[in-house]
Parts: C-alpha cells; structure tokens; sequence
C-alpha cells in the first residue's frame, strides 16, 4: 500500500527535480550571457573590486610599515610581516602578481603607491599615500 502511494507520487514529483535543472541552466546561460556582452559585466566589476580590495590591503600594510621603520618598502616581501600572503596576492582579472609598490624618497615625507601589475592596471587604478585613483 505505501508502495503504491509512493509509485504514483513519484510521477508528479519526478517534474520537480527536472525543473530545478531547467532554471539552473537558464541561470548558467544567464551568466554565460553576462560575460559575452561586456558593459555592466557583473563578473568583470566583481574582479575589479576584488583586485582594489588587494590594493587596500597592501596599502595599509605599507602604512603599518612606515609606522614602524619610518620609511615605505618597495620590497613586497617586507609587507609579509604585517601582511603573510602579501607576495602571493594576484590581480583577479589576469593573474598577474605581485602587486608593484613604487616609493619616492622625496625629503620629508616619502611617498608611496600601491599599483595593479596587470594588463588592466589603467581601469583597476592605484593607491599613493592610502588614497586610490578610484
Ligand atoms: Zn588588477
């Protein structure tokens, strides 16, 4: 008797799961879409949001090191201290690491920036002094 419930229940629920693996298609071509069009590619600002955050970090890392030595490094292994991936760190869109730290020893205050190496550091942008280009 419970078979039998089960057997007949068993066709109407066997739409659902098919159905749930229609909507997930549409979604993936959704995204496969999203990519294709570029303009307000959502992946795309995604990366770049995620190579400024990097940028963030190592800035105020470098910070941290100028507070402690009086000087900025352009070592990015130095930044490991305060920082342990900071070598490893790679720009999102094109994988492209380490980040570039440039210092100009000027007297009186050095200044110091953080950049994207990748091929799209022009959109990703920089960090002189913990203030970015964006
Ligand atoms: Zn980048």
């Amino acid at each position: 008797m419970s078979g039998e419930g089960l057997g007949s229940g068993g066709g109407r629920v066997g739409l659902f799961p098919y159905l749930i693996v229609c909507l997930a298609l549409v979604g993936a071509l959704d995204q496969v879409l999203a990519r294709g069009a570029g303009g307000g590619d959502a992946a795309l600002i995604e990366e770049i949001e995620a190579c400024r955050e990097n940028m963030l970090t190592l800035a105020e890392a470098e910070e941290t090191h100028y507070a402690d030595h009086g000087s900025c490094t352009e070592m990015i292994g130095n930044l490991c201290d305060y920082f342990e991936p900071a070598w490893r760190l790679c720009c999102p869109e094109d994988g492209c690491g380490p980040y570039r730290l440039i210092v100009w020893p000027l007297p009186g205050r050095q200044h110091c920036m953080v950049r994207c190496p990748g091929a799209f550091q022009s959109v990703h942008g920089s960090i002189v002094d913990g203030i970015p280009s964006w």
